[in-house]
């Protein structure tokens, strides 16, 4: 510590090296056994379709429950996960687990709903990962396209070439494949045309202040346009408010997810949310 003029000790809060790895090593212990210890839960965040009102599915979104009951996002242990490859069988399980609660949604009534998972840089990487896919689709008795894979705008451009043969096996399967996060990234368009994929979802940062900024109503009402001429859907993802709804409807925006239509539940509530909105729309 220092001392001021006063003669008062002032404390440097700047943490040590040291302590900064401590806390990481900590993690890293922690989320090595998290899988084997159950404390990894799926949530499910509803996608609703905006010709139709009607839930076109849901996009699987990871939580860590540790034992002193914190729920940590998954932005603060993801690329903890990456770095140190845990994500490997950490990203099959969450493949595993949406595609054996899609299965449920699938006998409680919803055939063609449609579950996202998001996969990471590491596991894109893999020349297996078709293989897996083929297998969980296999093991869990799903429809390829009942799932849809989320990659991002980044993942895909890292390596244009090895992203073109990966996706062209994965659409060969018959899964969907959505860009996500698009338009924070280098978002070079005219990789879009060269790339096999189904959906473009919009950055959060772009709806979130659409009404009041034109700016970014006109970045929305753009990546909207430019990807149904590519023959492509959108999905607007952090969709708030109804105001946001509505003028997601008028440019012709396919879906959207956000807190305005549903929060991440867990599969359970999503059963009871699908049929809730099924009784409005009879
Ligand atoms: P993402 O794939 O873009 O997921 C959407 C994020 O936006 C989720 O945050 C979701 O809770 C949040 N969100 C949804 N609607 C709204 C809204 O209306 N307003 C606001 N402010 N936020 C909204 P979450 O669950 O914290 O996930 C953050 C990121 O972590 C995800 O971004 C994804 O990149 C990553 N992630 C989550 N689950 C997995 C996983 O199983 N595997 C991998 N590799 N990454 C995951
Ligand atoms: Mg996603
Ligand atoms: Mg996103
Ligand atoms: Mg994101």
């Amino acid at each position: 510590y220092t001392k001021d003029n006063s003669g008062n000790a002032l404390k440097i809060y700047t943490p040590t090296l040291s302590s900064k790895r401590v806390e990481r090593f900590n993690m890293e212990t922690g989320l090595r056994y998290a899988l084997e210890r159950g404390e990894l839960v799926v949530h499910f965040q509803p996608q609703i379709s905006l010709s139709t009102g009607k839930v076109y599915g849901a996009e699987t979104l990871l939580r860590w429950q540790t034992p002193d009951g914190k729920t940590i996002q998954p932005g603060d242990f993801i690329p903890l996960a990456e770095e140190t490859g845990l994500i490997i069988p950490i990203g099959q399980w969450v493949l595993e687990q949406a595609c054996l609660e899609c299965k449920r949604w699938i006998h409680a009534g919803m055939p063609s709903l449609v579950i996202s998972v998001n996969i990471s840089a590491l596991q894109f990487q893999q020349e297996h990962f078709p293989d897996l896919v083929r297998k969980v689709l296999k093991d869990t008795d799903i429809q390829p396209f009942n799932l849809c894979l989320e990659i991002t705008e980044h993942t895909a451009v890292q390596n244009l070439e090895h992203s073109i043969k990966m996706l062209g096996e994965l659409v060969e399967i018959g899964v969907k494949i959505a860009i996500d996060d698009f338009g924070i990234g280098q978002s070079s368009l005219l990789w879009l045309k060269k790339l096999p994929v189904h959906i473009v979802k919009i950055d959060p940062s772009f709806i979130l202040n659409m009404i009041e900024d034109s700016d970014d109503d006109a970045i929305a009402k753009a990546v909207i346009e430019m990807s149904h001429s590519l023959g492509l859907s959108v999905t607007a993802e952090g969709v708030e408010t109804e105001s946001q709804l509505q003028r997601l409807q008028q440019l012709q925006c396919d879906r959207i997810q956000g807190f305005f239509t549903g929060r991440p539940m867990s599969s359970d509530q999503f059963i009871a949310y699908f049929l809730e909105i099924s009784s409005w729309m009879s």
